[in-house]
């Protein structure tokens, strides 16, 4: 039976997939214990299961390529490894013929036997091996669990699948992609998470906040993610296919359009130049930023290098990620953000503190880096020894105070002088610059700025400090508000504050790359824009449509609005005026 669920639009696009549900919890697990003659039949489900799902895991494993290889063979090898265990494997079928169980009940008791283990463990890698039990587990169960139409599994089979999950997150999201996943689903989680942010960068659809998903969907469903309309089509028709079709073949045509201003100026009507960089997590960021004319990198989150591993990537291969991304930048500028690992982004090499009661208010950013000044001076000096390669520039997260800025300069010049003192090439003149996503920076702003050459403004978190309102929380989606007057003032206060003292400013949360506030921006000063490359001709076809002194004319106006409401009025009034 069609059903159609909604949620927020993280990623866009389409995906038409079979469902594959990550949370073994949630399966139907059969408590009644078997009769004698059962108990031949269920050792043979169980033994289906297990073959399916090595089969799956070895299909897997020859689908693997591309950057993160060798990682996600790890992932895979593992699991296969489980399912090859015989003290594994036995166990379960001594639960289904001794204990009587059923095998879905067999699955569960061993994995929680192995959990139990595994969580009395000091180690705290070994403790998140737990995860993989999971995965494995959830792989067998799904096997088990399979009753879907002949005609659904054919189609499905040859469309690949799609995650539905309670939440993901950002380091599980590459394996995924690489995995063949064609899209996610998620019963929580927000649109400006971190996750989401990967999912665009991976161009993965990803809807959040689905809130019945888990309920209504059954693993091996075929459903249809439209990332345009924040749906999630449940059993689709063949009208849905068709709309997918469709909008398969609009897109196409939409990029056909678009790609007419590849080469194009993005410049306003009254000839104001606006310069578009890009936020860039991946070597396809990279490629896509250069073919669609970014004026370089404006953000390189630096973390994602962090994500995937157990150990800390070391100066060597820093610097061979940073030299590689300037000469992917052919000499623009590329701006290069030190770690900012904390909040929802913990790695798994136990950089990031673990436990603390109020991450996001916590040991995050510049104030984790801090504590760790080997690890950034590997950072620094990676950044450094890139720099001979391309203009890049530092940036610096979660700045809230003067003194921070002065630690990083400090720490700067020290690793310069050394890689100089060590004959290293590098650049003359690095830029250091500090992100503006805490509203005391941005107050501080006028002291802040005598100590840097250039700022960024980091919406996805000014937003979230300045409202209280934590930005993955999909409770509270409809007060983390962009939009809201106290966000504005902050936002024109920095502009202002930057070109008075000649520094440059650019924005780079999500909101530089959603064309409904592209007019808004340019209002309230800002000339430099950076967003997800994908988004870039989109919003250079907006700003050659409007008109920068008529827009500017109005930032009093909107600044003095006092409500939501009177501020989406003089954005109607920007639009025509533009
Ligand atoms: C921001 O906060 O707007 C930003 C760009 O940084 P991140 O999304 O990585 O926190
Ligand atoms: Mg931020």
């Amino acid at each position: 039976m069609r059903l159609v669920l909604t949620g927020g639009r993280a990623s866009y696009g389409m995906a038409l997939g079979r469902a594959r549900l990550e949370q073994p919890s949630r399966y139907l697990i059969d408590e009644r214990l078997l009769d004698e003659n059962e108990i031949g039949g269920e050792v043979e489900r169980l033994t289906l299961a297990l073959a399916a799902a090595r089969e799956e895991l070895r299909i897997l494993r020859e689908k693997i390529h591309g950057a993160m290889t060798r990682e996600v063979a790890e992932f895979v090898d593992a699991h296969s490894l489980m399912l090859a265990d015989h003290e594994f494997t036995n166990g379960m079928f001594d639960l289904i013929r001794i204990g009587r169980y059923h095998a879905s009940a067999a699955l569960k008791m061993q994995r929680d036997n192995i959990v139990a283990v595994f969580e009395s463990m000091d180690d705290p890698y070994l403790r998140s091996r737990k995860e993989d039990i999971d995965h494995v587990i959830a792989r067998v169960q799904a096997n088990l669990q399979r009753d879907t139409s002949h005609e659904e599994r054919k189609l499905a089979a040859r469309t690949g699948e799609i995650l539905v999950s309670d939440t993901v997150a950002p380091s599980e999201l590459v394996p995924l992609a690489e995995h063949g996943v064609l899209g996610v689903v998620l019963s929580s989680g927000s649109t400006v998470s971190h996750g989401a942010i990967l999912a665009r960068s991976l161009h993965l659809p990803m809807l959040v906040a689905v809130h019945d998903a888990l309920a209504y969907i059954q693993d091996d469903d075929l459903i249809l993610i439209d990332g345009e309309q924040g749906e999630v089509v449940v059993h689709p028709t063949a009208q849905d296919l068709a709309r997918y079709r469709t909008w398969q073949r609009d897109a196409t045509q939409k990029d056909k359009r678009l790609a007419l201003l590849r080469d194009a100026d993005t410049r306003t009507r009254d000839g104001v130049s606006i310069a578009l960089y890009a936020n860039a997590e991946s070597p396809a960021d990279i490629a896509q930023a250069r073919a669609f004319g970014a004026a370089g990198v404006g953000l390189y989150r630096t973390e994602f290098l962090f994500l995937q591993r157990k150990e800390l990537p070391n100066e060597e291969e820093q610097f061979l990620a940073y030299r590689d991304l300037a000469l992917g930048m052919g000499g623009l500028p590329v701006t290069i953000r030190t770690l900012d690992l904390g909040a929802d982004k913990t790695d798994s090499s136990g950089v990031a503190l673990d436990g603390e009661e109020n991450p996001a208010l916590g040991v995050r950013g510049v104030r984790l880096s801090l504590r760790r000044p080997q690890l950034m001076a590997s950072q620094l000096r990676a950044i450094l020894r890139a720099s001979a390669y391309g203009p890049v520039r530092v940036l610096v997260p979660m700045v809230t105070t003067v003194e921070e800025m002065h630690d990083v300069r400090r720490m700067l010049t020290d690793c310069e002088r050394e890689l100089r003192a060590s004959g290293q090439t590098i650049a003359t003149h690095i830029e250091l610059g500090a992100m503006i996503e805490v509203p005391a920076a941005a107050l501080a702003l006028p002291s802040i700025i005598r100590s840097v050459d250039f700022v960024a403004i980091g919406t996805n978190d000014l937003v979230q400090y300045t409202l209280a309102v934590d930005r993955n929380n999909d409770q509270l989606a409809n007060l983390y508000d962009p939009l809201h007057p106290a966000v504005l003032k902050l936002i024109a206060n920095t502009i202002a504050v930057a070109h008075k003292a000649g520094r440059r400013v650019s924005l780079c949360g999500e909101m530089a790359g959603n064309k409904h506030y592209t007019a808004l921006l340019i209002a309230l000063g800002l000339t430099d824009f950076s967003m997800h490359p994908a988004l870039m001709l989109e919003v250079r076809e907006t700003v050659n449509t409007l008109d920068r002194a008529a827009l500017r004319v109005h930032a009093a106006a909107l600044l003095r609005a006092p409500t939501r409401a009177k501020i989406e009025h003089a954005l109607a009034r920007l639009s025509s005026a533009g």
